[in-house]
Order: structure tokens, then sequence, then C-alpha cells
């Protein structure tokens, strides 16, 4: 399975000087290559490369960036094809469409620019890389990362990493091919009840409450808010800033909580069961502010980083229906709105059990989860 590592690079201004010019560059030649694949209609990779190698080696590009180059912009050709196919960018004669369709393709002077083995080296353990630059190869710039993500490097990096350039910083996004790890038999199932109240609750009690995260949340909205009113360019950029701190912010949280799922999972021998994430937005309903909340929290993301952190440990993983979990006994199986009457309480109105409303909901996830786990290893 295919992972990504990004770290960090601590170039000096020189270095970086470099660096910026090389993947501005990059991206001008980009823009080049998309004018040709334009006016000449050729958007093969194999075809493109025999009219716009030589230039992009006169302006400088070493034969790898050229054809890295050429490759991405190949790359763009396919997937605006193919979108347009799906008609992800409307119905023909739309004005997005035929925007899309009526001028080459161009590329952030920032986009990510991919580099291989030839074009960059690592060496981890002294935490440097060499790497092309339009200025010559730079040797040793230094970077930095966690031990388990140097761990990762050194044991499964294979082929591109990406440099990417984001808030004044530099990043190599690189990609580790790791061993597929076979499944384990489970021993039974840890249920897992997504909502807002809780972000995920287990059927042992093991609860991720959504009040600091929602609070944070709100904050970042009403600075956002504040920002939204100025139109300057500087309040347009810090607003930019902000988005990205906020979405790493949740992305780290879900991995937080996904971790401490799947340690759960591991540790018990069980396997994990989650619910069809497709029916969360119309199970929950909720007053309007809480809402918005949910919206906007990525359960989805939450549910991806479960099911790679799963299947990294060889963990089963299983998605079950989520109808009627919070109303239906955990114990007995007696399913009535009464049974709930508070959005915490469980409280079951034919046997009387009571246990918290998000455990409850996570015990009959589990239960799913061993019953299509049985009826789809039956054979
Ligand atoms: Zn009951």
């Amino acid at each position: 399975m295919k992972l990504v590592v990004q770290v960090k690079l601590l170039p000096t201004p020189e270095q970086a000087a470099a660096l910026e010019a090389t993947l501005r560059g990059c991206n001008q030649a980009a823009d080049l290559v998309a004018r040709t694949a334009f006016t000449t209609g050729i958007t093969r990779e194999y075809d493109l490369r025999k009219h716009t190698y030589t230039v992009l080696k006169a302006r400088g590009l070493g034969a790898q960036a050229a054809q890295h180059v050429i490759k991405k912009v190949a790359d763009a050709c396919t997937t605006l094809k193919a979108n347009l196919r799906a008609g992800n960018l409307g119905p023909p004669g739309s004005r997005r469409r035929t925007r899309a369709e009526s001028r080459p393709i161009t590329f952030r002077p920032h986009a990510a620019q991919p580099y291989d083995d030839r074009c960059l080296s690592w060496q981890p353990h002294a935490r440097t890389v060499s790497i092309w630059t339009i200025a010559g190869r730079l040797r040793a710039i230094a970077f930095t990362c966690s031990k388990r993500q140097l761990a990762m490097l050194v044991a499964h990096r294979k082929g591109e990493s990406d440099l990417v350039s984001r808030d004044g910083m530099w990043f190599l996004i690189a990609t580790c091919d790791l061993p597929e790890v076979p499944l384990t038999a489970p021993n039974g199932f840890t249920g897992v009840d997504l909502g807002i109240v809780n972000i995920a609750t287990t059927g042992d009690g093991l609860r991720h409450s959504g009040k600091g995260l929602n609070a944070v949340r709100h904050r970042h909205r009403e600075l956002r808010r504040r920002l939204q009113a100025k139109a300057t360019k500087s309040a347009q950029r810090l607003l930019k800033k902000r988005r990205r701190a906020e979405a790493r912010f949740a992305a780290n949280t879900n991995h937080v909580i996904a971790k401490r799922i799947v340690t759960e999972a591991e540790r018990t021998g069980r396997g994990i069961a989650l619910e069809d994430l497709q029916g969360i937005r119309e199970r929950v309903r909720l007053r309007k502010p809480q809402r918005v909340t949910l919206h906007s929290w990525s359960f989805a993301q939450l549910g991806g980083f479960i099911a790679y952190k799963a299947r990294r440990a060889g963990i089963a993983l299983i998605h079950v229906d989520p109808a009627c979990t919070s109303r239906q006994c955990s114990a007995c199986g007696h399913t009535d709105r009464a049974n709930r009457p508070e959005q915490a309480v469980f409280s079951c109105t034919s046997c009387g059990f009571a246990e918290h409303a998000d455990v409850n909901a996570a015990r009959n996830i589990a239960a799913r989860g061993v019953a299509g786990w049985a009826v789809s290893h039956a054979a």
C-alpha cells in the first residue's frame, strides 16, 4: 500500500532562492507545453515530448525535469478530458466548460513539481537531500521530520517525490510503498459511532468529545468572517492561511482519533465496524448552528484515516447500515424513538437497559459488523 511522508526542508536563503527559481521555471515551462498542447491538439506525453523537449532543454531544464514537466502537462490534459467527459464542468456550452475548453491549461507558479531518484537523492540518516535546481544541483539541504517518518523513509521510500512550497515554507512529499499486511481474523468487532457532540464513540466507551473541537471551530469561523468582511489583499492572504491552518487542525484531530481507535482494535484483536458514511447527514437532525459544524467536519476523512491505519495493521474493517442504531437497544434489540429521551441518554422502554446513547449506538454497529462479516466470509 502507498503512503506519503511530508518533510519540511530547511534551506539557507540562497538554497531557497534556487528552489523558488526552479519551481517558477518548471511551471512557466509547463505553461509553455500546455500552450503547445492547446494550439496543436497534441496531448499524449510521447508526442508532446517530440514537440517541446528541445525547447525545454534550451530553457535550462535538465533532461529529467523536462520530462517531468511534459508528463505533468499530459496528465493535466488527461484529467481535464476526463472531467469534461464526466460533465464535471457542466454541460456543453456552459460558461465554465467553455472557459476550460477555450484556453490552454495554466499552472500556478508554485504548483508541485515531481522529482525522481535521478534528480533528487535522499540521505535520510543525515537528514539531507541533494536536489536538481535551475541553478545547478544543491547538495545537503537539511530537512526535518519525526522519528517515525524517518524510519518510514529509510525502509519504504520508493519512486517520485513532489517539491511543494506553501506559505513561504518548502516541503518534499515522498511516496512510500509498504508491503501488504495479511488480514488477521477478527475476534469480534469494535463499533464506532460518529456524531457531533462526540466525534467518535466506541462500544467500550472510548469517547472523543467534539466540545473542545467545536469551540475551536467556532473561533476559526468568527475570525474568517471578520477577514472576509475586509476585501484587502492582505486579508485575502490571511484568509487563505487560516483555511489551511484549519484543514491541518482537522486532519491532525482525525489522525489522533483514528489512531486511538485502531490501536484499541489491535490490542483487543478485534475488527472495526464503521457506519456507512452516506447516511450520516440524513441521520443527524439538529438545530442549525450544529448542522453547519457537522457538514464542515470531515467524517469522510476520518473514515479514510481509520481505513488505511487498519489496513496497515492487518485489521478487518467493515461498513454497516447505520439506520436506527441510536434508537435500537443493544441488549434486547427493541427499537423505539422513546428509548432515547435525551441526546446523551439511552434507556430501553422494553428491558430497562440504560447506557450512554452513543455507546449503545456503537454496540449496535459492532453487532452489525459481526453479522455482516459472517455473511461476507461464510464461504
Ligand atoms: Zn432493551
